[in-house]
């Protein structure tokens, strides 16, 4: 167990090509997934991708909760996907504020347009296959997190780089309005094992 350094943009490991997990026994698996949760409590992200880490394997982490960045309402459990699809996002696409921990370590805030909800299937930890629809926070971490199997960072995705914003005018401006309360809130968490 350990918290790790995340890697900064720029750095070719958050572009390299991420592998699928195979070995749901692998000891490097544990620790991969318990340096993910260190990390992303340490650092109070509410989501993590191996990446990140320096780990090029299809493995992100998630725990829409409230931190000094984000208010999500209602909490969800911390939650760890193994080789990911999203298999449905909804036609309905809002505009969220996002940061990173791999840009300038969260500093940044920009307006990324995404699916308000989305379906993911993926394998649990204990290599049980599941899905998960979603919407608010959680969607949205879930979108972000997910791009980063694909070497996608979101600062590719500004739906207007005139709106990019620091960390601090986030938080005072734009955080805790009403408007980014409603888009955040998560209202669906439906969870079912699959074969
Ligand atoms: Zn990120």
């Amino acid at each position: 167990m350990a918290v790790r350094r995340v890697l900064q943009i720029g750095d070719p490991r958050l572009k390299n090509k991420n592998k699928d997990v195979v070995d749901f026994n692998d000891k490097k698996l544990a620790s991969l997934i318990s340096d993910l949760k260190d990390t992303m409590v340490k650092t109070g992200l509410v989501g993590i991708a191996a990446p990140q880490i320096g780990k090029n394997y299809c493995v992100f982490a998630t725990h829409s909760r409230n931190t000094k960045t984000r208010s999500a309402g209602k909490e969800d459990v911390l939650r760890i996907y193994i080789n990911p699809k999203i298999i449905h996002s909804s036609k309905e696409e809002i505009i969220i504020y996002e940061g990173c921990g791999s840009v300038i370590r969260g500093q940044l805030f920009g307006p990324v347009k995404r699916p308000q909800e989305i379906t993911v299937c993926a394998f649990d930890e204990k290599g049980h296959k599941f899905e998960l629809t979603t919407n608010g926070l959680l969607a949205r971490v879930i979108q972000h997190e997910y791009d980063h199997m694909c070497g996608i960072e979101f600062t590719e995705k500004i739906a207007d780089y005139m709106k990019l914003v620091s960390r601090s005018f986030y938080l005072k401006n734009i955080k805790d309005t009403p408007e980014t309360k409603e888009l955040l809130a998560v209202t669906k968490i439906e969870y079912k094992n699959t074969p």
